[in-house]
């Protein structure tokens, strides 16, 4: 080898085992929220400590996975097991970024190649076709919803739950990274720096063109409608729904007869009587968002202008809308499926916790992927219920959803050009990939 691919070997080595280290310790993070955030128990403090002596952990045995290595898997205290889950996830949570580092920056584009039409394939979206020191913002966001999605596939498994705190997390980061970037870009272009994010695409996730000015309304409006629709319900003027339920659930329980063993009436909630009454109060909720985004598209529209005469749409309020927009797609598609559902069958059906998790999906990757993602998961959904049934000995336990989404955003990440490969041969238009050219 070339003295100068050393050195590139080496750059990029010292790359991975950073983002691997840097995997681990979101990991070890990871399981402190899966740990605390169920409990209702504080984040931040108190430190790290034993469950069952509470002696606090040394700064080395907090060191991610080699800790409990370290240790040998029991407290030094009072010889107790610490769980094998923590250094498991730790180390998983690495691997997962090292892959994607390694798939999108360091294996070269046509690492695996197939030819048909003449396009060139890899695991490279458009985007990482610049470099890391260019893209990097972006990659942080998506490594920043990749170990969300981990905390809340893991939570949801245990108590089919998910704590909106990491859904909001991921939304938040999406919200305010890329118009940020999008700034920094554009400020950086002024001063001769990079113009783009990736070689002839205006931006790593759908955004409204230059001149879209509705779709840059529509998204805020929605957002302005999303707020008022909060305090409305904060005021009591909207109901809440499903109030009642632990009310209902605790007087089914009683006339079921005293000390009725829970694992005897599992699936209470399906005869919940009123799924179908209390889908008018989620329409009546979802009012004001869609008002107010025809209200905002109609605004900036006859602000902004249209067509030709136009003015232009800075980059960063594009990004700001394709993350809102992504955001409303992943939530809607969820929160739509759910009430035509409830209406549909008579019971609820999906949960808002999905909802929040495929809106944090759309935040950080835009309306199309969570809408690929949300297709994906279906696959994936109905994959496991028919592995269940073949083993049905081993895999009694039924999943909640949200693992599944999870999962279907994580596999929609990492097959992207495989999934725009074949949209373009079933719709038949000319190959979406630009040409590939890295200096
Ligand atoms: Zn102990």
């Amino acid at each position: 080898m070339p003295s100068y691919q050393w050195y590139q070997f080496f750059a990029m080595g010292s790359w991975v085992l950073f983002v691997t280290a840097f995997g681990c310790c979101v990991g070890s993070l990871i399981n402190v929220l899966v740990y605390r955030l169920p409990r209702g128990l504080s984040v931040v403090a108190p430190p790290s400590r034993c469950p069952s002596c509470e002696t606090r952990l040394t700064w080395r045995e907090n060191i991610p996975v080699f800790g409990w290595l370290l240790l040998r898997g029991r407290c030094r205290f009072c010889k107790s097991k610490i769980s094998p889950e923590y250094p498991i996830v730790e180390a998983f949570v690495g691997l997962l970024f090292a892959l994607f580092f390694v798939l999108w920056y360091w294996l070269p584009p046509e690492a695996i190649a197939i030819h048909p039409h003449d396009t060139l394939l890899s695991f490279r979206p458009e985007w990482a076709q610049n470099p890391v020191t260019i893209t990097w913002p972006y990659f942080v966001v998506v490594l920043m919803l990749l170990g969300s999605l981990v905390a809340m596939t893991l939570v949801d498994a245990k108590i089919s739950q998910i704590p909106l705190e990491l859904p909001f997390f991921a939304t938040i980061v999406g919200l305010i990274a890329h118009p940020a970037h999008a700034a920094w870009v554009q400020f950086a272009s002024r001063t001769g720096g990079v113009a783009e994010t990736a070689p002839g695409f205006t931006w790593v996730i759908p955004t409204p063109g230059p001149d879209a000015w509705w779709w840059v309304g529509a998204p805020i409006g929605a957002m302005i409608g999303l707020a008022c629709s909060i305090i409305l319900l904060r005021t009591g003027l909207i109901r809440r729904s499903f109030t009642d339920y632990e009310e209902w659930e605790r007087k089914a329980r009683e006339s079921m007869g005293d000390g009725a063993p829970e694992a005897n009436t599992p699936e209470l909630w399906v005869q919940y009587p009123h799924a179908r009454r209390e889908m008018l109060k989620e329409i009546a909720f979802l009012g004001p968002v869609i008002l107010l985004g025809w209200l905002g598209a109609t605004l900036a529209v006859s602000l902004g202008g249209s067509g030709l005469s136009a003015t232009e749409v800075p980059l960063w309020l594009r990004a700001i809308s394709g993350s809102i927009l992504g955001y409303l797609v992943g939530g809607g598609i969820v929160w739509g499926l759910r009430i035509f559902g409830s209406l549909a069958f008579g019971k609820e059906a999906m949960g808002l916790g999905d909802a929040h998790l495929l809106a944090a999906v759309g935040a950080c990757i835009g309306w199309i992927d969570s809408l690929f993602a949300f297709f994906a998961a279906a696959f994936l959904g109905i994959g496991w219920e028919l592995s269940r049934r073949l083993f049905s000995e081993r895999f009694r336990r039924m999943l909640p959803y949200g693992p599944f989404l999870a999962g279907g955003a994580v596999l929609v990440l990492l097959c992207k050009p495989l999934i725009e490969l074949g949209m373009t041969l079933l719709l038949r238009v000319p190959a979406h990939q630009p040409p590939i050219n890295i200096p």
